[in-house]
């Protein structure tokens, strides 16, 4: 199963602006020289061992997710990175309209609905687009995004097929050798993850969320999301002391990730969703202070007896990311 992010940003595009990829550049460049490089062929070598801040950036699309085996692909969610996962799809049957489409939502804010209407399979004639969602008010939405004034095509207009279809909460539905689960997250409007399982791996989608129930009692029936996990996304839109102030926003720091992941053993667990209001080095400085509460988690319930939390390999999401499992 290969995971791939095709947008990691929260609640709204944010793309660099000229003025801060001009300074980057600059700043890159300067680096470069005083490093004692001076041939062409050191560049790629020294730009790529930048930190991300430092170049390239987390990325601004905002949420839409690849999931794929040699026999199916899923998509989760359809923020604006879908633009891009739909020119990519071009390249297959969609581009022939002889596509099947298979798109999950999670819930229906802006940041995850914004792609559809630039996702070119989708005005192709021939395509079938399935989507799925537990919330029933699926084709009342696509009615609302397909709709004048707010875009100049309606629904019957668009080339492809579309068939909605309802998920009943906690039950799972096969799609050729992919099960996938939906489980709650806790989100201002209701909103569910999904566990993805295939091929004796698991991925777990828990983004919007600010998982206000954290301890195995509290989450009950949505426990499983958390469990025997392979790959968990998380949000992480908040550090910590924000999501203490944000209470009720709706999305959660890293730290509380890491808490689940230690103590549940997920194998592996990355954070997404960024905040639009931060800017890379913000996201950094996130990064490494999710890197010290680890160590001090880690450090801590070594010198407690009885404490065990398992280690966890992390990190944050770059926009582009695609993770083999
Ligand atoms: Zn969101
Ligand atoms: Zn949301």
């Amino acid at each position: 199963m290969r995971v791939k992010v095709w947008g990691a940003r929260g609640s709204l595009p944010s793309p660099l602006t000229p003025e801060a990829l001009e300074n980057r550049i600059q700043t890159a460049i300067q680096g470069f020289l005083a490093s004692g490089y001076s041939k062409p062929e050191d560049i790629k070598n020294y730009f790529s061992n930048l930190p991300n801040e430092k170049l390239g950036g987390f990325g601004g699309n905002t949420p839409c997710i690849e999931v794929t085996t040699p026999e199916q692909q899923l998509i989760i969610d359809g923020g604006s990175g879908m633009r891009l996962l739909g020119y990519d799809m071009l390249k297959g049957p969609c581009g022939q309209g002889k596509g099947e489409v298979h798109v999950l939502f999670t819930h229906f804010h802006w940041d995850h609905l914004i792609g559809l209407p630039f996702f070119t399979p989708i005005f192709i004639p021939g395509n079938k687009v399935h989507v799925y969602s537990v919330q029933p008010e699926l084709k009342e939405i696509f009615k609302t995004v397909f709709k004048k004034p707010y875009f100049p095509l309606n629904l019957e207009q668009l080339g492809a097929k579309i068939e909605y279809h309802t998920l009943e909460p906690r039950k799972p539905i096969a799609f050729k050798n992919i099960s996938v689960t939906p489980y709650q997250l806790d989100h201002p409007d209701p909103c569910w993850g999904y566990k993805i399982e295939s091929g004796g791996k698991s991925y777990s989608h828990c983004v919007d969320t600010e998982c206000t129930r954290v301890s195995r009692d509290q989450l009950g029936p949505d426990l499983p999301l958390y469990q025997n996990i392979d790959l968990m996304i998380f949000d992480a839109q908040y550090t910590l002391m924000e999501s203490i102030e944000k209470v009720h926003w709706g999305h959660a720091a890293a730290s509380l990730g890491l808490d689940i992941a230690m103590r549940e053993g997920v194998k592996k667990i990355l954070f997404m969703h960024h905040d639009p209001a931060a800017n890379d080095e913000k996201i950094a400085a996130a990064k490494n202070q999710a890197r010290l509460y680890y160590k001090a988690q880690q450090k801590t319930a070594k010198r407690t007896p009885g404490q065990p939390l398992h280690e966890v390999e992390w990190d944050y999401i770059v926009e582009g990311m695609s993770i083999e499992l």
